[in-house]
């Protein structure tokens, strides 16, 4: 496994394109927007080395019997499921972000039970050239970005009606030794923090749409793709001297749009090619593995309700009857967001393929909680704080010679503590709610892994009404000749 140190001298040697501002960043590694964010991901290589976490960090690989770290495992069971869950409110308390490395895992995971399907209808080789790839990405301990979300386009037309067909990630021509593709994949988590890039399908397809599904993966500086750096609210504020200001200054998270223009994929690197009937099987079971994978919020949760508890005492209000009930609430709600993660992983079951998959219905009511829980979590945390959070000169005025003695005064809250840390608790604060971590924090919440209205079709779909109705009329005398019941 890498150390933390191995990893970072690993995306030095990485050639990717990438643009912000307009330029192309030569050095991405130490870019002062983009180094937390590399921070988050090097934590998931850290903690596997130490012995207190290596129970959850680390795992024993299916394939070569050796200890991997977990980013890479395909889940054997339940209670690999369980610490996966686990692991991810570790690593959201210990960042206070998005630590970006779940979605590569999650998309491994998927294809580890799609390409196998593939296999068992078509007689095709997908899962053996699946099985290649891993045992190279679980060796060489790698970051893979997991790339679903195309950018769609006119969302009412199915991607062969596009006018730019470019839309949706597609296939321009074959080659003897593989398949040229051209499209992009938006709001890519960590992408400039990976050595990989996994292409998945957005939707499901038909016929019509079989140029469409494909599934793929490449090296993330491949020829051809470009990364261009998606702005977060707050996000200069990393390039300002002071580091309170930034809230977080340690730790982030990235998205980018990854453009492909004509990108060489050889053929043993293609998982998926005009299999559409199996794109939305491979759609749902990643969408229902990340879904789980919002444990994380739980661990942001942690640092919210920490910092809510640490700016009421600060301000004196800890022992009011009102501020102990909304901390209870907090923690109600965050902890809610925590089972649900917890129970779709208990409630996992084995795959055809061997692979844990979570129960899927139980991992869209998590995610459904997840739109919602956060903003609540995060209104309460605004309401404790005081609206000093957002009116908070900056750093540099604090240090001015001619006001900062005033602000020093006015800003005085409990005696016993410095002004310098109420601000830190404040900023860290605001960068949760509306800095650069909301966009995991409560963005993401919202849009990731499918907006809200994906997981209630999928809870449409899988909830047993059936079940439930033969229930309530057995308890009330109903016969329903359909369904055989009779009491
Ligand atoms: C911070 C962040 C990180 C992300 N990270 C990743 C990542 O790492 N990898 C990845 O692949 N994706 C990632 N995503 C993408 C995420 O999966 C998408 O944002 C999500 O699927 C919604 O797609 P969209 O943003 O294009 O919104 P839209 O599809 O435009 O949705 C906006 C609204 O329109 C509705 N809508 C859309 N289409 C239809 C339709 N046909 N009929 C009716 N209503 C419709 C939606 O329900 C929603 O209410 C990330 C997103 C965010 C915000
Ligand atoms: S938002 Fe959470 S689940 Fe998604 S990549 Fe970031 S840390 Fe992982």
């Amino acid at each position: 496994m890498k150390t933390a140190k191995e990893y970072e001298e690993s995306l030095r040697r990485l050639n990717l394109v990438v643009y912000m501002f307009g330029k192309r960043i030569e050095n991405i590694v130490d870019d002062p927007i983009i180094r937390p964010s590399m921070n988050s991901v090097a934590l998931t290589y850290e903690l596997a080395h130490i012995p207190e976490y290596e129970d959850l960090m680390t795992a024993t690989s299916h394939i070569t019997g050796e200890k991997i770290n977990r980013f890479c495992h395909i889940h054997q069971s339940a209670e690999d499921l369980v610490k996966k869950t686990d692991m991810g409110r570790l690593l959201g308390a210990m960042t206070g972000s998005c630590f970006q490395r779940c979605v590569g895992m999650d998309a491994l995971n998927a294809l580890s039970i799609t390409t196998f399907d593939i296999d068992a209808k078509h007689g095709t080789e997908y899962n053996k050239r699946f099985l290649t790839y891993l045992e190279y990405v679980q060796k060489n301990d790698l970051t893979c970005d997991g790339a679903m979300t195309d950018p769609k386009g006119d969302r009412s037309l199915p991607p062969h009606k596009q006018p730019d067909q470019d839309m949706y990630m597609h296939v321009v021509r074959e080659e003897k030794d593989g398949i040229v593709v051209r499209g992009a994949k938006a709001h890519q988590t960590g992408a400039v923090n990976s050595h990989e890039v996994i292409i998945m399908p957005t939707i499901a397809m038909r016929a019509e749409d079989k140029e469409f599904a494909v599934s793929f993966a490449l090296p993330s500086d491949a020829p051809g793709i470009t990364y261009i750096m998606g702005r977060q609210s707050c996000d200069t504020r990393k390039m300002e001297k002071g580091k309170i200001d930034c809230g977080n200054p340690q730790f982030g998270g990235h998205e980018a749009l990854v453009v492909f223009d004509d990108v060489f994929v050889p053929w043993e690197r293609v998982f998926m090619y005009r299999e559409y009937e199996f794109a939305g099987q491979l759609v749902e079971q990643f969408a229902s593995y990340h879904r789980q994978s919002y444990a994380c919020k739980a661990g942001v949760g942690d640092v919210l309700i920490g910092a809510a508890q640490t700016i009421a005492e600060y301000n004196g209000v800890q022992k009011a009857s009102h501020i102990k009930d909304k901390i209870i609430e907090m923690n109600h709600l965050n902890e809610t967001l925590y089972s649900g993660s917890v129970a779709c992983a208990c409630k996992g079951a084995r795959e055809p393929s061997g692979t844990f998959l979570v129960n899927t219905l139980l991992a869209n009511v998590c995610k459904q909680n997840v739109t919602r829980l956060p903003f609540e979590i995060a209104r309460i945390a605004q309401d404790i704080a005081g609206g000093l959070m957002v009116t908070l000169p900056s750093e540099d005025d604090f240090n001015s010679p001619e006001v900062g003695k005033w602000l020093e005064k006015y800003f005085k809250a409990n005696s016993s503590v410095s002004t310098t840390d109420r601000r830190k608790i404040l900023r860290l604060i605001e960068n949760i709610c509306f800095g650069t971590a909301a966009v995991g924090y409560l963005t993401e919440s919202m849009h990731g892994a499918g907006s809200p209205q994906a997981q209630r079709i999928m809870i449409s779909r899988q909830a047993d009404m059936i079940q439930k109705q033969f229930h309530a009329k057995r308890l009330c005398g109903i016969t329903d000749e359909t369904n055989g019941t009779t009491v």
